[in-house]
C-alpha cells in the first residue's frame, strides 16, 4: 500500500482580487463631465481621447493581477526571519484619488509551511492595487499573510510618498510616511521586534 503524504507536496492557492466591476463607459463619461466643469472642452482634438484614457488607467490602478499563493513545507524547520526588503508599493489614496507609491518590507517567522519570495510582492499589490489610505494598506496585508501562511509571526512596514501631500497642500516634496503592522512574535517578543525593525532599517522605538 501507497502512503501519499500530502502534507509534503507543495499547496496553490488561486488568489483573485474581488474587487467591485468597473464600468469603463460609466468612468469615461465621468472623467468628460470632470473636464467640463474644470472649463475644459473633452472635444477639443487634444482632449478627445483623454476621457478613455483616464477611466483604463483608473481600471488598471484598481485592479490586482491574479496569482497563485504557492506554499510549501518548512522541512528543514527554518525558524529565522525571512525578510523580503523594498518591495514596490503604488497606490491611489482613497481621499483624493492621487497615487501614493514607496516600498515595502514585508517579514515572516516561518512556522509550518513557508512560501515562494516573489508572492510577498503579489500580496502587497492584492491590497495595493485599490483605493485605499496607507494605515489600512499596511494591517491588510500582515493580516492575509497571518491568515494564509499562520507564520510565528509576521511584520509589515511601508514607507511611501503621497501625491496628495506632495503636488498640492503642505506641498511636503520628499516626506515620507512610514507605517507598520506586526503580529506574532514580531509583535510581541521584543528580540524579535527589534530584529526585523534593524533588518527594514527602520529605527524601532
Ligand atoms: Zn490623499
Amino acid at each position: 500500500m501507497t502512503t501519499i503524504r500530502t502534507e509534503l507536496e507543495p499547496v496553490a492557492l488561486h488568489v483573485v482580487g474581488g474587487r467591485p466591476e468597473i464600468d469603463l463607459a460609466a468612468a469615461e463619461r465621468a472623467v468628460a463631465d470632470l473636464l467640463v466643469a474644470l472649463g475644459r472642452d473633452p472635444r477639443s482634438a487634444h482632449l478627445a481621447d483623454t476621457p478613455k484614457r483616464v477611466a483604463h488607467a483608473y481600471a488598471e490602478m484598481l485592479t490586482p493581477r491574479e496569482f497563485e499563493l504557492t506554499t510549501f513545507p518548512n522541512d528543514e524547520g527554518y525558524d529565522e526571519l525571512v525578510l523580503a526588503r523594498n518591495i514596490p508599493v503604488q497606490s491611489l489614496c482613497e481621499h483624493h484619488m492621487l497615487p501614493f507609491h514607496g516600498v515595502a518590507h514585508v517579514g515572516y517567522l516561518p512556522g509550518e509551511r513557508i512560501l515562494g519570495l516573489s508572492k510577498l510582492a503579489r500580496v502587497v499589490e492584492l491590497f495595493a492595487r485599490d483605493l485605499q489610505v496607507q494605515e489600512r494598506l499596511t494591517k491588510q496585508v500582515a493580516d492575509w499573510l497571518q491568515d494564509h501562511l499562520a507564520p510565528k509571526g509576521v511584520g509589515v512596514v511601508i514607507e511611501a510618498e503621497h501625491q496628495c501631500m506632495s503636488l498640492r497642500g503642505v506641498r511636503a516634496i520628499g516626506s515620507k510616511t512610514v507605517t507598520s503592522a506586526l503580529h506574532g512574535m514580531l509583535r510581541e517578543s521584543p528580540g524579535s521586534r527589534q530584529e526585523f525593525f534593524s533588518l527594514t532599517g527602520i529605527s524601532a522605538t
